[in-house]
């Protein structure tokens, strides 16, 4: 198993670091500061276009998107973009400025994958192009969506349309006005069995009949300037040109849209955790407590011995994720994305946990990333499927590799 960066990687991460150095680090209290502000909400700060300008002038734009997918991919292994997400994840922002932050890219991989050349001019070259944004609505209010197949908006055939109704909730990124695009899921074959009842269409932001009632909160924060948004569907129609691969193919895109998304995601708690494990080390060589300094105390190196553990197990599983799907594919490398689906949210969420202990006071306020990176790591246990179905997921496929293994022998 070879995790090294190549040559390629290394170069690019160091341009990712530079960039991260120049442009990002510098203006963190910026951000903080103008999207924490009501009279902004829904509003991206200036700089930030200016910035993803910058990203695309020096060829640091959609790194995410494996070699497979060329003409559009720059044209990375799964590994070499396992190198380089770390860098560029260690600002909860930062991501979107390289144009590589969710939903888009899982969006940007289904439409590369199954869309028709002409939803590939319409969506994915502006997607790609940073012109627009997307959100992916899976998730409904009424039933379990850990579930995928309980999705119940429907999705009915007339003519040469498809009319949609029914509700979605925690739409990532929908409330942002440059979010032009939706991929709904929902039932269009109640027929069939229940993996192929469903399908995924495209939907434009401003069809008749599709509306965001409400931003939802997250901890308390609304995401401004993405949201997640709570929406309806009345009598929402789009022409039959708008089905991505075809009816049916709902469940297997929601599973695939997942898979390459999985380790970088997993990789962008390293990017995180790592960062908050710095300063918990500043933090505990800088403050003084009943006459010593907190990095001479017991318990507050053990915090950070744990940190610096549990990262680097995540690190190398991340690595050893994007080996095994650069070598077997999505199919081989199933249980591995299920492994860091499970382990690197928990990881970033005990590390941030520690880290603001450590902060104290300072911890819990706007003057770190830590409350951040704690509330995001606790709710992505939920989000993209709450850790329990991953962890049955990998209890079967464990089971049953193991199994076939002992008949072989
Ligand atoms: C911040 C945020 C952003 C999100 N963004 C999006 C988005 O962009 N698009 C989208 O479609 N959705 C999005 N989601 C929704 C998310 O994917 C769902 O919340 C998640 O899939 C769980 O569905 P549910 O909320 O209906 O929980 P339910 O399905 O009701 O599950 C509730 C709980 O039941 C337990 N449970 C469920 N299944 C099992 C099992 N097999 N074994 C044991 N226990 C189980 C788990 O503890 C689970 O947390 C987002 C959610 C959050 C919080």
């Amino acid at each position: 198993m070879g995790f090294e960066p190549s040559e390629r990687a290394l170069t690019i991460s160091a341009q990712v670091e530079a960039f991260m150095e120049e442009h990002i680090y510098p203006r963190e209290h910026e951000y903080e500061a103008f999207t924490q502000d009501q009279n902004n909400l829904w509003k991206t700060p200036l700089f930030v276009p200016e910035l993803r300008a910058k990203a695309r002038e020096q060829g640091l734009w959609n790194l995410f998107l494996p070699a497979e997918y060329e003409p559009w991919s720059p044209g990375l292994t799964n590994v070499e973009i396992a190198h380089v997400f770390e860098p560029m994840s260690r600002v909860l922002w930062a991501q979107s400025i390289f144009n590589c932050n969710a939903p888009d890219r899982g969006n940007m991989e289904v439409l590369a994958k199954y869309g028709t050349q002409a939803q590939q001019e319409q969506w994915l070259q502006p997607l790609l192009h940073g012109e627009i944004r997307s959100a992916y609505a899976m998730t409904e209010p009424q039933v379990a969506s850990s579930d995928a197949t309980n999705m119940e908006l429907e999705i009915k055939r007339d003519g040469d349309e498809y009319v949609l109704n029914g509700r979605k909730w925690w739409t990532t990124g929908v409330i942002n006005p440059d979010c032009k695009i939706m991929l709904v899921m929902g039932k269009s074959n109640p027929e069939n069995d229940r993996h192929t009842q469903h399908s995924t269409i495209l939907v434009p932001t401003d069809t008749p009949g599709f509306t965001v009632e409400r931003p939802l909160r997250a901890f308390g924060s609304l995401h401004s300037p993405g949201g997640e948004g709570e929406c309806r569907f009345k009598d929402v129609r789009v022409p039959v040109s708008n089905m991505i691969k075809g009816e049916g193919c709902g469940f297997e895109i929601a599973q695939g849209r997942l898979g390459p998304g999985r380790f970088q995601y997993a990789m962008g708690f390293v990017g995180l955790a790592q960062r908050c494990l710095e300063l918990m080390c500043e933090r505990a060589t800088q403050r003084v407590a009943f006459g010593e300094p907190l990095h001479a105390k017991t318990s507050v190196q053990h915090e950070i011995a744990r940190s610096r553990c549990e990262i680097e197990q995540c690190r190398l599983l991340v690595y050893a994720a994007a080996e095994k799907m650069d070598r077997e594919g999505l199919a081989g490398a199933r249980d591995h994305i299920a492994m860091v689906k499970i382990v690197g949210p928990q990881m970033a969420e005990n590390v941030a946990n520690r880290a603001i202990q450590v902060f104290g006071g300072m911890g819990v306020c706007q003057d770190t990333l830590l409350p951040e990176v704690f509330t995001r790591a606790r709710f992505c246990r939920i989000a993209d499927g709450p850790d329990e179905v991953h962890m049955s997921q990998l209890g079967k496929l464990t089971i049953r590799n193991t199994l076939n293994t002992a008949k072989a022998s």
